[in-house]
């Protein structure tokens, strides 16, 4: 498998340190807000990479957070604090607000078929975990306290900046003038990781007790904390959007690698994003459309996953609804000629030719290679020398990775409306009359209305939808 590495920018061999086993974290979701499609595409993205891994025959260990804590509107320590926002904007308290997110997250990732992690795990159900290695910094000398909180001396950790190729002289202060800075913050890449529940923070409704006084943790240090309890160190691949880049794993990065002393992770996997007319789609530009939005416009979620997976996962990609419906109409064609391909009832299975399946490991393993092996399905379906019996096989076979449910699917028994079951009944009636006259009426009335109606034997009757 080669699998691009964002800390050496380059695509590199990939094994895990302890084969088969593949340790693999996620950054999970803020639960503050509605998860929308712009994080589908990200987690989509993970599910593929982890469901390619499986297929080569590695079993992944992975690790998700979820963060349930407050953390700020900004990456770096400024802004309001997310929950509390929600909480305020919605008339709940901060518990029920991530309560009700976090189902809302997982009903949209198994609307999207993706396999859950092995361990979800909340930020809050994690503080004690988080303090230790707060102390663990401290007593190393890399952490130093004001009024407000406990931070990160980035200055003392000499690799700060290695994932992102920024050198911490160039990290320039994005402050706005509403936008409050601790007085005492040494370097602005200092980050906290540990707020105290004074001045700004007050009245902060999530709060723990920690030998800094009442408080709550920053965002950063759930991922080191979290991932290191459940995966050790190094982790074979870590994997999050692209905008983490920058900071949150940087900061991952410094405080892991100082604490435990060892690499913390050895491939950076990141995702670009999902836009909107150029833009980011994301919850505070408010561009953003949900599961919910996608039914509305009767597009199924397995239809988004499908046009996710016609960009590799680098690339941006422009989402519209002219895009989406393209997605579903190639969506339904697919599940239309696996209904086909069923219909033959061959359950010989020949799987003669080879070729595509070789050719398949090859596209997926070569850094996910997702788009090539989606049209290399499509060729395969228009070979003339396979049978659909071969082809069906294949198709299961590829979804493995694709994950469009594809082997669950079933022929729909389209529901007859009632007022066209009176007509048919009445049409039967007429017919065992023979008034041919009044039955043809009727068969013509239910046409119009977009139906078919077929006489069987013993004056049975059918009746389809047109299509
Ligand atoms: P958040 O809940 O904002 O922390 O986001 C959760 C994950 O979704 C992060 O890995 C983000 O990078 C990712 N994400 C957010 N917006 C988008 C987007 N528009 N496209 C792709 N990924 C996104
Ligand atoms: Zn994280």
């Amino acid at each position: 498998m080669r699998l691009y590495n964002t800390l050496t920018r380059k695509i590199e061999d990939f094994a895990p340190l302890n084969p088969p086993i593949v340790t693999f974290y996620s950054c999970g979701p803020t639960v503050y807000d509605y998860t929308h499609i712009g994080h589908m595409r990200t987690y989509t993205n993970n599910d593929l990479l982890k469901r390619t891994l499986i297929y080569l025959g590695y079993q992944v260990k992975h690790v998700m957070n979820t963060t349930d804590v407050g953390h700020l509107t900004g990456d770096d320590d400024t802004g309001e604090d997310k929950l509390e926002k929600g909480a305020k904007k919605t008339g709940k308290t901060v518990w029920d607000v991530a309560k009700f997110y976090t189902e809302y997250f997982f009903k949209t990732i198994h609307a999207l078929n993706i396999i859950d992690p092995d361990i979800v795990c909340p930020a809050t159900k994690h503080i004690d975990e988080m303090i230790k290695m707060i102390k663990k910094l401290e007593a190393k000398g890399y952490t130093y306290e004001t009024k407000e909180a406990i931070y990160f001396d980035v200055s003392k950790f000499k690799n700060y900046g290695k994932l992102s190729g920024q050198k911490l002289e160039e990290k320039i202060q994005k402050a706005r003038e509403e936008v409050h800075i601790d007085p005492e913050k040494k370097h602005p890449a200092d980050f906290a990781l540990w707020f105290k529940r004074v001045g700004r923070f007050a009245d902060h409704t999530m709060h723990w007790d920690s030998p800094w006084g009442d408080g709550f943790p920053g965002w950063h240090i759930e991922c080191s904390a979290m991932s290191t309890k459940y995966l050790g160190q190094p982790i074979d691949i870590h994997s999050g959007g692209v905008d983490h880049i920058p900071v949150h794993h940087e900061n991952e990065i410094a405080q892991s690698e100082t604490a435990n002393n060892t690499q913390f992770v050895r491939f950076w996997f990141h995702n670009n994003f999902l836009m909107v007319n150029n833009q980011k789609m994301s919850k505070s530009l408010g561009n953003f459309y949900t599961i919910d939005d996608l039914e509305k416009n009767q597009i199924e979620p397995l239809a988004i996953r499908y046009l996710f997976l016609q960009t590799h996962y680098r690339q941006v990609m422009n989402f519209t609804w002219q895009s989406a419906k393209a997605a579903q109409n190639a969506f339904n064609n697919l599940k239309k000629i696996i209904l086909t391909y069923k219909s033959y009832k061959t359950n010989k299975s020949y799987m003669s030719n080879k070729s595509y399946k070789t050719y398949f490991s090859s596209f997926i393993s070569d850094d996910l290679q997702i788009p090539k092996a989606l049209s290399l399905m499509w060729q395969m379906i228009d070979d003339k020398n396979l049978s659909p019996q071969e082809k069906l096989d294949l198709i299961y076979d590829f979804d493995q990775v694709f994950g469009l449910n594809l082997k669950s699917l079933k022929e729909k028994k389209e529901k007859i409306p009632e007022n066209i079951i009176k007509l048919a009944e009445l049409r039967k009636k007429y017919r065992q009359e023979k008034n041919f006259e009044k039955s043809d009426e009727l068969r013509k009335q239910i046409e119009d209305l977009g139906y078919t109606i077929k006489d069987l034997k013993n004056n049975q009757y059918e009746i389809k939808k047109l299509t």
